[in-house]
């Protein structure tokens, strides 16, 4: 037999228990969304470029690619970075 009283504990058990449950699945979908944000920022932060030779952050334009051949990109508008990368390059021929 139920009474009245255990009648109200079960309510708040059942109350309680939803709770969590919500909140579970709230924090899962934070959590996803979070992943989600990191994933994008390592991918846009990965697509940056970077001048191979002085690591300033490149924009269109401003850097050319190794004319070697190895994908770095070096400053345009600093000599410095391309002839300090030309000597330091893998695919210089007098590295092989
Ligand atoms: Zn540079
Ligand atoms: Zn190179």
């Amino acid at each position: 037999m139920t009474s009245h009283v255990d009648a109200q504990i079960q309510a708040r058990i059942a109350a309680a228990t939803n709770k969590r449950q919500q909140q579970r699945q709230q924090r899962a979908e934070l959590d996803a969304n979070r992943q989600a944000g990191l994933a994008a920022r390592k991918k846009a932060k990965l697509r940056r470029i970077y001048c191979g030779t002085c690591a300033k952050p490149q924009r269109r334009g401003t850097y050319l690619r190794c004319p070697l051949g190895c994908g770095a990109a070096v400053c345009r508008k600093n000599p410095h970075c391309g002839n300090t990368h030309l000597r330091q390059c893998d695919n210089r021929p007098e590295a092989a």
